[in-house]
């Protein structure tokens, strides 16, 4: 009777004592497994960075190229797809991002893409940095923008999301301007006038009683301070003037009426090889001049045009070159461009406040396109960030998305105060 308490203490005690081994011994052994699935992994990933080193003869970025491929299949990717007219939401301004396909030169260089598109508004830029001990590591710059379109993005897609509601606003009566924006090479061209885009399609179903002959067009250029037409044989170069109401005229501009897409296209594409060009250290042929091209609405009998809609092809924003350039001429233009891209940045901040104060006068550009940042809520802006997926690039995107961004984060500040 004594007895049987004691054993079945005994026997409690002898349970705890063999739980606590066999609880050791598990863990022990899960430590174990541990190490060994970390060894097993770490055994893989040099296996595979020698199949890398052995694959990649001369290939210096292997190893950036699979901490790429690491980082990357680590995210759940949901890029925009659909192209469906009426699925973009549409916001007073509007900042978009596109990032274009890597060139043949740049995949024969063994350039690697260092930019990924994870969802329809996230961007991240891997950038390639050195330790104090000098191995490599990635930094992830994360950015977020109204829609962010990647290197399988067709022109009709970014058109849906940027362009098209803009030719809406033009027939409501307001002003509408869409910009491309980012360095020389990054497809600004390319979304704004090229071949196949159809950017310009001012025929909307079923939206207007307006007719052909009451639209017109023009195109210059902005070189510098000075205005040429870009729809004229010898590129005549235009005066900008400013009447007591503040309006702003470039005297005899050619305006001529738009008939068939097809016209204003060939156009464009025309008045887009004769844009003045030159020589840069930064690149051979880059773009050194804004091209705008406009679409006006008009009422018979009235002044001025009912609405109108300016697309403009930026030039290239890379200007670090230009400040070492021995070249005066070179020098000089880098300093316009620089700052006709900053009045820029704060004309668009002026329109996201409704700001009476408008620093137009601040450039050339700005002042010519002064309607585009007044009247209010009935105008809109939409700015395209171009940007070129090669690492050799990443100065100038992360400057381009740093531009960018700066619109975007003053807006969302002027939203929270709304
Ligand atoms: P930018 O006007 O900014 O200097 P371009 O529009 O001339 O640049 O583009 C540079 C090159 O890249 C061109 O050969 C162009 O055809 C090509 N390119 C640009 N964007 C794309 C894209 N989204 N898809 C395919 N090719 C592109
Ligand atoms: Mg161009």
């Amino acid at each position: 009777r004594d007895a049987s308490p004691t054993q079945g203490r005994k026997s409690q005690g002898g349970n705890n004592s063999n739980q606590r081994c066999s609880s050791v011994v598990r863990e022990v052994n899960r430590m174990k497994e541990q190490r060994e699935k970390r060894r097993a992994r770490q055994a893989e990933q040099l296996q595979e960075k020698d199949a890398l080193r052995r694959n990649n003869p001369g290939n210096p970025n292997w190893e950036v190229s699979s901490m790429l491929r690491q980082y990357r299949s680590s995210l759940i990717f949901s890029p925009l797809r659909c192209v469906d007219p009426n699925g973009a939401t549409v916001q007073q301004i509007s900042v978009c991002v596109r990032k274009r396909p890597m060139s043949r030169k740049e995949e024969n260089s063994k350039n690697l893409d260092i930019i990924t598109v994870p969802s329809a508004d996230s961007l991240i830029v891997h950038e390639l940095r050195l330790k104090v001990d000098l191995t490599k590591f990635l930094e992830h710059h994360k950015f977020r923008f109204d829609y962010t379109f990647d290197e399988e993005c067709s022109n009709a897609l970014v058109y849906n999301h940027t362009a098209r509601p803009l030719i809406k606003t033009m027939f409501e009566g307001g002003n509408a301007t869409c910009f491309a924006y980012g360095q020389t090479g990054s497809g600004k061209t390319h979304t704004m006038g090229g071949e196949s885009s159809e950017r310009f399609r001012i025929a909307e179903p079923g939206s207007t009683p307006w007719q052909p002959g009451m639209s017109s067009r023009s195109f210059f250029e902005i070189y510098g301070t000075k205005v040429f037409d870009l729809l004229l044989p010898n590129k005549p170069m235009l005066r900008v003037l400013e009447d007591a109401r503040q309006q702003v005229v470039v005297v005899g501009l050619t305006e001529m009426p738009v008939t068939k897409v097809e016209d204003v296209l060939r156009l464009i594409e025309h008045g887009s090889k004769e844009r003045t060009s030159g020589q840069t250290s930064a690149n051979a042929k880059s773009s050194r001049s804004h091209a705008v091209f406009q679409i006006a609405l008009h009422m018979p009998d009235s002044w001025g045009p009912y609405g109108k809609c300016s697309f403009v092809d930026l030039a290239g924003n890379e200007r670090g070159a230009d400040t070492q350039s021995a070249d005066r001429q070179t020098r000089i233009e880098g300093a316009d461009i620089n700052k006709s891209l900053l009045a820029l940045k704060e004309c668009i901040r002026a329109l996201s406040r409704q700001s009476s104060h408008l620093p137009f006068r601040g450039s050339k550009l700005t002042q010519v396109l002064r309607d585009s940042f007044v009247g209010g809520k009935k105008n809109k802006t939409c700015m395209i960030a171009m940007i070129s997926p090669s690492m050799s690039c990443v100065e100038n995107t992360l400057n381009t998305l740093r531009y960018a961004d700066r619109v975007k984060e003053l807006i969302a500040k002027e939203d929270d105060i709304l």
